[in-house]
């Protein structure tokens, strides 16, 4: 069957593609394909035991799927919630069992993973890619997620061990070197570098130095930030996509990609894994035995942490609990408004980024989409539309108060030219109050140069909806 909702059909294959960890010898395409067969679904009703929300026998011709009626009729199995369930199940219905887990980085079955990716769809927790695809969040192992991080899914198997090589500071991938034979890729190494081109170094090639060597080397100034070929249990080609640097923070599917050749075996299924906008390759974890690479997993990240300003993070207001989220304004740009949801707590908040230029014209409007997304409840309390700092200031500080939760929040805003020369003390501007009175009043604030470029936030349910747990203000530097 197909899941459809708010999202396209579409969106869920290439987010199952980038998201789901394949088992041994399964790759997310061969996954998918087996969860679109046509079968002649069954759903059915019943009285499950307590917390049984459904049930499906493991690897049935029939797609029998059982729902529970007590969990139909509970608040929580709303549709998006539902879609995920509903794959869950379909999932086992096609063989795969909760407890074969073994060996995959996510630490989940791919019923658990396809219910999150499901859900993640819904939510709207992943990378944007504007129209090239999205790339979900990371559960498990990959939990400690960061915003300027991101793994696509697995490519071909996972027997052997794994090995991470990772370019050093400052360096992304520029070229992929290895040996194929007529089975697929049996040895890989990648090149990195500088985002000037200089400092190039190779990594340890992985798996074996047999067959017919290949090099494949992106353009000067462009950088991987993908591969695509064809895999099955085992990987059997691949060839990179490069952009220019300069590129990647705006990179799309209609964007003219430099692609390299394809090397290795043509067997399987093709694959395609991309880094989400604003990203590029970073470095590759690969299973490789003693018959060659068995499949791998692209590492991304973020290109402008190699140009990053001087970062600071101010102390925590309220709790860790809950999903931790790390959001912030794109490179070049500092905040400057708040946006959310509260009532007698601050149920979601979100923030609003300008890109900062020279001192002459100091804060201008960085373009749309210059947003930091609102974390927490989209129902829950009221709306506040953004509120934004008086022309010519950005955020410097919030006031917060908090407990075990973020009860209300202001931002404090400061005139850029005078925040940044140190010399005079600017009169600070204070937003208006968001949020209960509960908690203790803190003031978190940006050192004399810096501004709020962002936070960490934690989001966990309260009272039957989410709110916003913990909050610690981030801190940057902008080049003016
Ligand atoms: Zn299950």
């Amino acid at each position: 069957m197909r899941a459809r909702g708010a999202h396209g059909a579409r969106t869920v294959r290439r987010a199952i593609y980038h998201g789901l960890s394949a088992t041994n010898d399964r790759s997310p395409e061969y996954i998918l394909k087996e969860l679109r067969e046509n079968m002649p679904t069954k759903f059915l009703c019943r009285d499950l035991a307590p917390g049984v929300d459904a049930a499906s026998a493991i690897d049935t011709a029939d797609e029998q799927l059982t729902f529970d009626h007590a969990y139909l009729e509970s608040w929580w199995a709303n549709p998006a919630f539902m879609a995920g369930t509903i794959l869950h199940e379909i999932a086992h219905a096609k063989g795969y069992e909760h407890g074969d887990t073994s060996g995959l980085d996510y630490g989940y079955a791919p019923s658990w993973q396809l219910d999150a990716c499901s859900r993640a769809i819904s939510s709207g927790d992943y990378h944007p890619d504007e129209g090239f695809g999205i790339v979900p969040i990371a559960h498990g192992d990959y939990a400690d997620y960061r915003a300027d991080a991101s793994q696509p899914g697995q490519v071909g198997g996972l027997a052997g061990t794994p090995k991470d090589d990772l370019c050093g500071p400052g360096k992304f991938l520029t070229g992929i070197s290895g040996y194929y034979d007529d089975e697929g890729i049996a040895g890989l190494a990648f090149q990195c570098r500088l985002p000037d081109g200089s400092g190039t170094d190779t990594t340890t090639l992985r798996g074996r130095a047999e067959g017919t060597a290949f090099a494949q080397v992106c353009p000067t100034g462009e950088f991987l930030v993908g591969i695509q070929g064809m895999s099955d249990s085992k990987l059997r080609s691949l060839g990179g996509f490069c952009v220019p640097m300069d590129d990647i923070e705006s990179f799309t599917e209609s964007y003219d990609y430099s692609l390299l050749s394809i090397d290795g075996a043509n067997v399987g299924e093709t694959y395609h894994r991309h880094c989400p906008s604003g990203h590029a390759m970073k470095g590759i974890r690969s299973y490789a035995t003693s018959t060659g690479v068995q499949g791998y997993t692209l590492s991304c990240e973020w290109v402008g942490k190699a140009n990053e300003q001087p970062v600071s993070l101010l102390d925590r207001a309220g709790q860790t609990s809950g999903q931790q989220y790390l959001d912030r304004c794109p490179r070049y740009a500092v905040m400057n408004g708040l946006f959310g949801r509260s009532g007698a707590e601050v149920d979601a908040l979100g923030g609003v980024c300008l890109k900062v230029y020279d001192r002459g014209d100091y804060v201008q409007r960085g373009g749309p989409g210059l947003i930091v997304p609102a974390r927490g409840s989209v129902s829950a309390g009221q709306d506040w539309p953004d509120e934004e700092c008086p022309f010519g200031e950005a955020l410097v500080g919030l006031d917060v108060r908090s407990g075990a939760r973020v009860d209300r929040v202001r931002g404090i805003c400061a005139d850029v030219e005078k925040w940044s020369n140190g010399t005079s003390s600017p009169t600070l501007t204070r937003l208006s109050w968001h949020g209960g009175t509960g908690g203790t009043l803190a003031t978190y604030l940006c050192e004399r140069d810096s501004f709020l470029s962002g936070w960490q936030t934690w989001v966990d349910e309260h009272n039957g909806s989410k709110r916003v747990f913990g909050l610690k203000p981030r801190c940057i530097k902008p080049e003016l």
